[in-house]
């Protein structure tokens, strides 16, 4: 079975009037949105949320729902740190379960390659001060119970933890809603006005709000909105696959990668599952645009990446052609995309699962689905107040692990537009990195 999302929060009211003015308007209700909308609100601050489609549509509520601080750049590291405690105590504070479980987070190594990355990661753990230690055989066996196969060690976090996607966002957005914060779904930000420089007011398509904060957080179609503003954002989408099985008996409550698989069980015995860490890539005219900043980490990391020249670059250029879509919905095309799993992924996810768990040989896949994963070159976000637009902040670019980081940046989103400084250095993130030199080749794209 394929999911599509019909995931209607119902925070919004058709009779809302549209508000002419607000301390703050965001672009996108993904989890960076609804996040910064419920600290913003939380705050005392008044805050429109604008999405074309509708809360959680996209990417925030598709992922696998690993809240990992282990394996990332060492840029996020302390933003993964600080969001732990945040989700630590996030369902209290939301009063709605998310699934949230601290069961650590588990890579397994069966090569020499795998092995010697663990190692290096240990120093960025060392640094920073994280509770990531290395496991042997005995050891990697006491958090995941009967796996088969050879280990030559792995690494593990067991602060690390878990939640479901598909109530994270959501219950942000409620809560926001509650403090005053209003939602509007299948409203699209279409531009922004400015004043000596500076954000004046947001145009939508249900009209302007008059406001001098605005947050562009909107996922994958980010670097659309901010070309509309003279800024450019080397931004491109893939295609995640992800499926979910029936409840099965418990294997582990740690999030686990190895064997070329990714696993997440939920307290039910449902496995998410992962067909190993690759995407595909459908080759679009901007895929192929875009080369010039992806290509030195696409050829390196290419067993990531399955490219596909297929019905997507034909719909990318006939959509291009003059009329095919009106000049008003360029921006906002497609709205609300529906990207279709590989299908490859789930009978090969499941043989493995079965042959390194056969505790799960009655494993069976009950539903396959899609996301499009917004990725930069340099596989770090950027979550930036650039000064060539007073009053924009902007946060996208999670590549592929931003889920995670949804309830700091969210936050730190707040901080910036309530008139304060960030609590955490983010001077990694600047969107000014990819053009003074200074951008850093990542450990991983995704
Ligand atoms: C298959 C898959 C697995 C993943 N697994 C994990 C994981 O295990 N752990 C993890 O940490 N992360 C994971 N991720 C990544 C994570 O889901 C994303 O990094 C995160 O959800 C990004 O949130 P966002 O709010 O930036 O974007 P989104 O959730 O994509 O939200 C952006 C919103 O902006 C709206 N929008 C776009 N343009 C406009 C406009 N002009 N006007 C108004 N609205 C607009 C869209 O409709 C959308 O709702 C995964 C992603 C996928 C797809």
């Amino acid at each position: 079975m394929t999911t599509t999302y019909p995931l209607h929060a119902g925070f919004t009211s058709p009779d809302q009037p549209f508000p002419r003015y607000a301390d703050v308007v965001i672009a996108g209700a993904g989890i960076m949105g609804c996040a910064a909308a419920y600290y913003l609100a939380r705050r005392g601050l008044t805050v429109v949320v604008l999405d074309k489609s509708r809360i959680a549509g996209q990417q925030s509520s598709r992922a696998w729902g690993f809240v990992r601080q282990q394996g990332r750049e060492s840029a996020e590291v302390p933003l993964m740190m600080a969001s732990i405690p945040l989700w630590a105590t996030l369902e209290r504070e939301l009063d709605f379960d998310l699934e949230w479980r601290q069961g650590g987070c588990l890579y397994v190594a069966t090569g020499e390659e795998d092995w010697a990355s663990f190692q290096q990661w240990m120093d960025v753990a060392r640094q920073q001060g994280l509770d990531t230690r290395t496991l042997d055989r005995k050891q990697i066996d006491s958090v995941v119970m009967g796996m088969q196969g050879p280990a030559l060690g792995g690494l593990y976090t067991p602060s690390d933890g878990q939640a479901e996607p598909r109530r994270a966002a959501a219950a942000f957005a409620a809560r926001a809603a509650q403090a005053g914060a209003l939602f509007f779904e299948g409203c699209g930000v279409l531009g922004v006005e400015r004043a000596a420089g500076a954000v004046a007011g947001v145009v939508t398509e249900r009209g302007t709000v008059r406001t001098s904060r605005f947050i562009c957080a909107a996922g994958a179609s980010s670097w659309r909105l901010l070309k509309t503003l003279g800024l450019e954002l080397p931004q491109q989408a893939v295609r995640g696959t992800c499926m979910r099985t029936n409840p099965l008996p418990p294997v582990t409550a740690s999030t686990f990668w190895g064997h070329g698989l990714g696993v997440r069980q939920r307290a039910n015995g449902a496995i998410n599952l992962a067909d190993d860490m690759q995407v595909d890539v459908d080759m679009t005219l901007g895929h192929f645009r875009a080369l010039k900043w992806f290509l030195p980490e696409l050829w390196s990391q290419r067993e990531k990446f399955s490219f596909h020249l297929n019905g997507a670059c034909l719909r990318d250029v006939r959509d291009r052609l003059p009329g095919v879509v009106p000049a008003a919905e360029r921006l906002l095309h497609p709205r609300d995309p529906h990207p279709q799993p590989n299908p490859r992924h789930a009978p090969r996810a499941l043989a493995k699962l079965r042959a390194l768990f056969p505790a799960l040989k009655d494993a069976q896949v009950v539903e396959s689905w899609a996301g499009l994963i917004d990725v930069l070159p340099d596989g770090i976000p950027v979550i930036d107040a650039p000064p060539q637009v007073g009053g924009l902040t902007i946060a996208t670019g999670f590549c592929g692990h931003g889920f995670a980081m949804g309830p700091i940046v969210g936050k730190l989103l707040a901080e910036i537009n309530d008139g304060g400084k960030p609590s955490l250095d983010l001077s990694a993130f600047r969107l000014q990195r990819f053009f003074d030199g200074t951008m850093q080749r990542p450990r991983s794209m995704l």
